[in-house]
């Protein structure tokens, strides 16, 4: 199907929903004689995407026209104090500026901050906003290595889990959704597919259909949770303890299937020592669960073939949530699920999409800049810390003097917020922000820069949840004066006097040089090699080598033996690269400073889940009414269970307040056993909307992963009142 076809007065464009979502959907999107989108649907031709959209995006016409838009360049008005600007009377705080003035304005102040400061005193802050291979990290990326800006670890969602299932295969991938139905047990671990990956449920309902069991770990009953045949509610932070405990199990009972274990992986004897210890008695003092439930879900798992588990990235974010997702995906490598068609385990399968980055992003260029060499690195997971603190030691580099966010709402989404607001209030920080709508972050902008929606420009794109590569067109003309990210950075970097031809690249230069290794001699995935910008203008949506429509071929990642990027080329249980850095090679269970287990509970017993909204993409979509409507339950609740609620003397509608030392929030109580006791839960929610004008990650901490350094908001400890 060609991907923009006229039919009549109507044109149907295949774009790419580029929400940071694992589905990736393949939209088609109709566009009228005037130009204006009137229907965006589900393309029924995609195998994944099955012809719907989830509730987030199938009104997203509600979104692109929305009156509150961003369409044009604005500048915060002399004599404004950065800060919240009243809700819906922000304009009165900013004043519209032509493109140019703000172009110029923006290029002239970071020659100025670059020349007193060095240049790594400019920070680009950016993560998920759109996952397209240009929106989310294109000419941006050229522009801020060419000028010797800070470099960004982007830490903030996927890092623990994704280096912690490399340091066990090497390469992100999984099995596919298109074989779950094959598959007799399904558990998703962490992972809600009912509010967060809805195209994985109609595979899990086709597999339950033909007889398989659903079962959920989760501390919160979900959406998803609600609808297992078995929902585990563990404690918070616990998942590495259980992993460890159902490995102790299915060795001691002999359940491990020593052939694959023999050919496939790496340092078996030493896992079986470790998981020694790891009774059911012991995880259980752990997990909350009972030692009777941990048995029978090791044999469950062991016993019943084909079996799957879907992770997703909530395990991660603990403190020892790295270990925690090594620990889980081991599981299937111990009892040789990946040989069976429907077999296997599901994070992510980013790593199947070799797009030709260096191409892309030219980190070369750092070499050209004023700094002649590869620029510092800030964690995005220490925002905060890197506003206010960052420069104190002589070793840290020159402090933060502006901040250029995209695609991100930083001040509502980093943790820590009370630290990153003090940082985004200095006087002396230029911030600069290119979005769509008038946010959190935008609140403390010089310079807000209108943004476009996938609607509105040409991309290419991956998946996290399925092996498609696929492109986006531009259906509409942008609204207003809105802007790519290629636009813009390309725009600047020429004012910045940036004379490489990569920064006049178009859109369509860009993605030929994604797909084309030819032109730079930067190799690629040979899964991609049939995939050119011509077939994929062609057909909208190509998949990787590999997989095939034949439901007699399945694909079976790990199952056969080939030599994987780990040291050892095998299915690493034992890390040489752990060992390599002197860290315990193995994985084991330590508790979380904050949680139960850990000192803090004495102050603050109760374990905290900042949890995701259903129908919001962390902190998208939360200011528009429909949506909010669809999460009106939980909206300003917090979520307690009755045994922590009675002793406190707090009733179900009670203003309570829940504190920490990092900062406090006014919400009304919910009296409730989605959360099991000891736990409490609010939702993720923007500022300016919440009571107070402070959201969830008042309370988050900006304390690291144990691997990848990434952020741990589900590891909070908190006290709650009854106001
Ligand atoms: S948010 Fe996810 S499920 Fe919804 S349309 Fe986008 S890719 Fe599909």
């Amino acid at each position: 199907m060609a991907p923009a076809t006229a039919t009549g007065p109507f044109r149907i464009v295949h774009a790419v929903c580029s929400h940071d979502c694992p589905d990736s959907c393949a939209v088609l999107v109709t566009v009228n004689g005037e130009g204006r989108a009137i229907k965006v649907e589900g393309d029924p031709s995609h195998p994944v995407t099955q012809g719907f959209l989830c509730g987030k995006v199938a009104k997203y016409l509600d979104r692109v026209y929305a009156p509150q838009r961003i369409l044009h360049p604005l500048r915060r008005r002399a004599g404004v104090t950065k800060g919240p600007l009243a809700k819906g009377r922000e304009l009165e705080s900013l004043e519209q500026i032509s493109w140019d003035e703000a172009l110029d304005a923006i290029a002239a102040r970071l020659q100025h901050v670059s020349d007193t400061y060095g240049p790594e005193s400019i920070l680009p802050y950016s993560y998920a906003g759109t996952i397209g291979v240009l929106g989310y990290g294109s000419m941006d990326r050229r522009f801020f290595h060419r000028l010797g800006a800070s470099q960004l670890d982007r830490t903030i969602c996927a890092e623990a889990g994704g280096q912690a299932f490399k340091l066990v295969y090497g390469k992100k991938l999984g099995t596919r959704n298109e074989d779950f139905p094959r598959a007799k047990l399904i558990i998703a671990w962490g992972a809600n597919i009912h509010g967060t990956n809805i195209h994985l449920w109609p595979f899990v309902e086709q597999a339950r259909r033909n007889g398989a069991r659903f079962i959920v770990i989760d501390p919160y009953r979900t959406r998803t949770a609600g609808l297992a045949d078995w929902h585990i509610a563990i404690r918070p932070g616990t998942d590495g303890a259980l992993a460890l405990g159902l490995m102790h199990v299915i060795l001691r009972d002999g359940l491990e299937d020593r052939e694959y274990i023999r050919e496939m992986t790496h340092g078996f004897e030493q896992l079986a020592a470790r998981v020694h210890d790891y009774t059911p008695e012991c995880v259980a003092k752990w997990t909350g669960l009972s030692a009777a439930e941990i048995e029978q879900l090791a044999r469950e798992y062991a016993t019943t073939k084909p079996a799957v588990l879907r992770m997703n990235y909530g395990v991660q974010r603990s403190e020892n949530g790295g270990t925690a997702v090594r620990a889980i995906a081991m599981l299937p490598a111990l009892t040789g699920a990946w040989r069976h068609a429907g077999g296997g385990a599901q994070l992510s399968m980013s790593g199947a999409f070799k797009f030709n980055m260096p191409a892309i992003e030219r980190p070369d260029l750092m070499f050209s800049s004023p700094l002649g060499r590869e620029a510092r690195v800030v964690n995005m997971s220490r925002l905060g810390h890197a506003l206010t603190k960052l420069g104190d030691a002589a070793e840290d580099g020159p402090r933060v003097h502006a901040i250029f966010v995209y695609n991100s709402n930083a001040a509502a989404v980093a943790p820590n917020q009370n630290a990153v607001r003090r940082g985004f209030e200095r006087n002396d920080l230029f911030t600069v922000v290119h979005e769509q709508f008038l946010t959190d972050t935008t609140d403390y902008a010089d310079y807000i820069l209108p943004a476009t929606t996938f609607l509105e420009h040409t991309d290419i794109q991956g998946a996290y949840g399925h092996y498609f590569v696929q492109r986006s067109d531009q259906a509409i003309e942008p609204q207003g004066e809105a802007r790519s990210n290629v636009w813009l950075f390309s725009q600047l970097a020429q004012r910045m006097g940036f004379a490489e031809s990569c920064f006049r690249d178009s859109p369509e230069e860009m993605i030929r040089q994604a797909l084309n290794p030819d032109e730079t001699g930067h190799s690629r995935n040979p899964g991609m090699e049939h995939i050119t910008p011509e077939s994929l203008a062609e057909q909208g949506h190509i998949p990787l080598a590999f997989y095939s429509r034949d439901e007699a071929k399945p694909f079976l990642p790990f199952s056969v033996h080939e030599s994987l990027p780990t040291p050892s080329g095998k299915i690493e249980f034992y890390s040489e690269v752990l060992a390599a850095a002197g860290a315990d090679p193995l994985p084991a269970f330590v508790p979380p400073v904050e949680s139960r287990l850990g000192p803090g509970a004495r102050r603050f017993p109760l374990e905290f889940l900042p949890r995701k909204a259903d129908n919001y993409m962390n902190t998208t979509f939360a200011n528009l009414d429909g949506h909010r409507r669809m999460e009106a339950k939980t909206n300003h609740r917090l979520e307690i269970h009755p045994r922590d609620a009675a002793p406190r003397g707090i009733g179900d509608g009670d203003a309570i307040r829940i504190w920490n030392d990092r900062g406090s929030l006014q919400l009304t109580a919910l009296i409730s056993e989605r959360v099991p006791a000891g736990v409490v839960a609010g939702r993720l929610d923007w500022n300016k909307l919440s009571p107070g004008g402070r959201n969830v990650n008042a309370l988050t901490s900006e304390r690291l992963t144990d691997i990848g350094e990434a952020a741990t908001f589900y590891s909070t400890l908190v006290e709650v009142a009854r106001v």
